[in-house]
């Protein structure tokens, strides 16, 4: 029997000549490769600034500080996301309000947005989630998008762009949109460096607060320091800043998984027509909607719902599943049904009724870069052979 994993990385470029470059130098910490990579990328996303980190958390975290959130602010976060999203705002002391999310995209939307501003006026920062590799709809031709609306407002807005690298919406590439967009290279996102993120921005004080925040809010870089002709020693301190930096290490890695991003993303989206394809006549299952093209789309997830006709329930369906060799994920079980939140906030699943319906039968499908049209068929005859009471 053939093993399908859930994701699986592909490292068969430059990585290790990269990584070989790294260890000769004799410096495995921050400095060429990772200044290298943070070019590329805003590049890439046509940003001005690119600040790389150790994770798309402490790029969160990092972007949420630079904003000014601080104990007793407000910021709307999607109840359908990983805690990370989340977490960062308590991180700061801050408060987080949370709005339940569209069905068929999972995502915040412009009507969503503009009914949590009705019911929390008090709000002032909101952190966008692309949802498994689709953007929100941040712009759109009649200046009705959540940038808008959020200009509107006095709101600022920070873009978790951990699915959605490299996305577009409605012709602008996802990272040169909100305030403050971050990215996340964990090991198993569309590009990856170990562990690792990026914060992007267009905004000067923003990057230069970013920068000093990420070092132990140090004035110089640690590169700078031990590069340039002032004594290393000779720096000041002047915020109580964090130690997020990127390792060069980790950057070696990026800089080539970048090589291939657009290779990447090419197989991405023809594992996901393979699925739209082949899954599309099944009554049971409720297909991802997507409302971009194909290739504005990440598709960092192919999520599908399990709907009232489906002869299993989500998690046998998840059971059968393994027991024919294919692996598969939740994304997510709401943050309204974790402890933490549902304690802290006495969250009810009746105010998120559709994030509720999505947790009753949400699955993820294998999707990575290197699946074959083969492995694709197995898993569809699979799902189909479970519904049948076949398997
Ligand atoms: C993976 C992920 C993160 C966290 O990324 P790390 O790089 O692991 O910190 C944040 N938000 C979402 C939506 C994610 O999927």
């Amino acid at each position: 029997m053939q093993k399908i994993p859930f994701s699986k990385v592909s490292c068969n470029g430059n990585e290790l000549k990269y990584i070989t470059e790294v260890l000769e130098s004799g410096w495995l910490t921050t400095a060429g490769k990772a200044l290298k990579f943070e070019e590329l990328f805003a590049q890439k996303v046509g940003t001005k600034h690119a600040c790389a980190v150790n994770s798309c958390t402490a790029a969160l975290h990092l972007g949420l500080e630079a904003l000014g959130v601080g104990a007793g602010d407000k910021v709307f976060v999607p109840d359908m996301t990983f805690t990370a999203t989340t977490e960062v705002v308590r991180y700061l002391g801050a408060d987080p309000v949370f709005l339940d999310v569209e069905y068929g995209t999972t995502l915040i939307t412009p009507a969503i947005l503009e009914k949590g501003i009705a019911e929390n006026p008090d709000v002032k920062y909101l952190i966008v989630v692309h949802f498994g590799g689709q953007a929100a709809e941040m712009v759109n031709s009649d200046n009705t998008g959540i940038a808008d609306i959020c200009k509107k407002y006095g709101i600022k807005v920070m873009e978790d762009a951990a699915h959605a690298f490299p996305a577009t919406i409605n012709g602008r590439t996802i990272g040169s949109i909100g305030d403050i967009t971050c990215f996340s290279f964990y090991a198993n996102k569309t590009i990856t460096t170990g562990e690792g993120g990026m914060l992007t921005t267009d905004d000067e004080d923003i990057y230069k607060r970013v920068k000093v925040m990420r070092l132990h809010g140090i004035n110089r870089d640690v590169w700078d320091r031990f590069t340039s002709d002032k004594p290393s020693w000779e720096y000041d301190v002047v915020a109580p800043g964090y130690k997020y930096n990127m390792p060069d290490l980790n950057a070696a890695i990026g800089l080539a998984q970048m090589e291939h991003a657009d290779y990447f993303k090419t197989e991405r989206i023809r594992i996901a027509e393979y699925y739209n394809t082949h899954l599309a006549a099944c009554e049971w299952i409720d297909m991802p909607v997507c409302k971009v093209g194909m290739s504005e789309h990440a598709w960092h997830l192919y999520p599908v719902v399990l709907n009232e006709k489906s002869t299993v329930a989500r998690n046998t369906f998840i059971e059968k599943m393994s027991a024919a060799g294919i692996g598969t994920s939740v994304h997510y079980k709401p943050l309204h049904r974790m402890t933490y939140y549902r304690e802290t906030y006495d969250l009810k699943p009746s105010d998120f009724p559709v994030a509720e319906k999505i947790w009753q039968g949400n699955v993820s499908l294998p999707i990575f870069p290197e699946m074959t049209d083969e492995q694709l068929a197995h898993v569809c005859k699979t799902i189909i052979d479970i519904q049948a009471g076949k398997l």
